[in-house]
């Protein structure tokens, strides 16, 4: 019987997860992915996202018609723009971003590197970087190393963990020296949502740029950088855009910057004139100055079916059934994981919160070695957090529950 695991939660739970799955407008959306049996549940979308059952054939037609016929005569009749064509409808689907001001390039780091050395180019005489220290390492690292490069000082914010950095947090930190804030939208360890029209508005009043990292957002929640008036991104596609793994990242700079920028790695691809082949680096106009080498074609492949699916069921829709089930697995934690001694780690307010809730508690490590044996699948973040992480068009309410469930029967087999 697959339901038996589910008796493991009170029945009143198990029936709001059916009733939940009843009323969802998005609930037919689940079928369209890969859902192997040996997937018992999948919480880790956030991390990696499934691939959609439409991207098989459109990988299958890819090798036949683009790359098997066309041949490198497909550079000229399509590839070449791919990059721009993506990132504009990344912008217009999830971004609020008119077109023009979108690439998809590089991994998330190497983009990240790009831009965020571009900016503090531009902002001569300033030495300060503004970060914080629960961002996401690659983006602590990226910049620790281009201010080490450079000479620059990085003014850290340590914010509360179990929340985020706030307005203020910034506010103090920033000054007529700071060059570039670089923040994550949304926390990957908390999932809280940070202010983004107001944090940018703090660095502009200081003169400095701000540079917004979306991994945890794109897909997910409504982002609305025109009218926040931010000016870079970067983000990552294999996320809540199901890319699927190493699919290549977006950055975003705001038309007025473009021309103003100067990326690091002055590749051919970003050339104004890339087949002339000349002596030396002239940037292209755009945002074709940011793309460097080959843009890898096959990894954009995926997250193009994703989009589509983005798009025919709304960012708004999304986020609203993404808020439905964070409050579900917060709700079930307290009322029935508080009692084994587990907490919430994610902020309780869904304003604030992205699409994952984190749960803590001391046998957590490993009480996810044997979900995992079980097909049930979050992720595991240091310490003791289980990060539960539902991508709102692949994750039925019940199968949450069905991992509560297998959750609920690991840690009271051990207390
Ligand atoms: C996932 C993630 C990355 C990943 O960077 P890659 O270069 O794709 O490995 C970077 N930053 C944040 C905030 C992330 O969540």
């Amino acid at each position: 019987m697959p339901d038996a695991i589910l008796t493991h939660l009170p029945e009143h739970v198990v029936a709001e997860a059916r009733a939940l799955d009843a009323a969802d407008p998005l609930a037919a959306y689940r079928d369209q992915f890969v859902l192997p049996e040996g997937v018992v549940a999948y919480l880790d979308g956030n991390s990696l996202g499934r691939p959609l059952k439409v991207t098989r054939r459109r990988l299958a037609e890819f090798v036949d018609d683009e790359w098997g016929e066309r041949l490198i005569r497909a550079w000229d009749e399509s590839w070449m723009e791919q990059p721009l064509q993506l990132g504009d409808q990344i912008g217009r689907i999830a971004l609020g971003a008119a077109a023009g001001q979108t690439a998809v390039a590089d991994s998330t780091t190497v983009l990240l590197y790009k831009l965020v050395r571009a900016a503090v180019g531009a902002r001569p005489g300033r030495s300060r970087i503004v970060a914080d220290t629960e961002n996401f390492p690659t983006d602590r690292y990226v910049v620790q190393g281009i201010a080490a490069e450079l000479g620059m000082t990085i003014d850290w914010i340590e914010p509360d963990p179990a929340t985020g950095v706030t307005v203020d947090d910034v506010r103090e930190k920033v000054s007529d020296d700071t060059a570039l804030v670089l923040l994550s939208h949304i926390a990957y360890k908390s999932a809280y949502i940070a202010d983004v029209p107001a944090i940018t508005q703090v660095a502009h009043d200081a003169g400095a740029l701000v540079l917004w990292d979306l991994c945890h957002s794109v897909g997910l929640v409504p982002v609305e950088l025109d009218a926040a008036g931010v000016d870079l991104a970067v983000g990552c596609t294999y996320k809540y855009l199901n890319g699927g793994p190493g699919a290549p990242a977006f950055g975003y700079v705001a038309k007025f910057l473009q021309d103003k920028l100067v990326q690091p790695i002055s590749g051919w691809m970003g050339h104004a004139e890339p087949f002339t082949m000349g002596p030396s680096y002239t940037p292209a106009d755009g945002m074709r100055r940011f793309i460097s080498g080959t843009p890898p074609i096959l990894g954009m492949l995926p997250m193009q079916d994703m989009l589509d699916l983005v798009e025919q069921a709304g960012i708004e829709a999304i986020r609203e059934k993404s808020i439905r089930l964070t409050e579900f697995v917060a709700d079930v934690a307290d009322e029935v994981f508080a009692p084994l001694g587990v907490t919430v780690a994610s902020p309780r307010d869904p304003a604030t919160r992205g699409g994952h809730v984190t749960l803590e508690h001391e046998a957590m490590e490993s009480a996810i070695a044997q979900l995992w044996q079980r097909g049930v699948i979050p992720d595991f973040r240091r310490p003791r957090g289980l990060r539960a992480g539902m991508s709102p068009l692949s994750t039925s309410f019940v199968e949450v529950a069905t991992a509560l469930a297998h959750l609920h029967e690991i840690l009271t087999d051990r207390s």
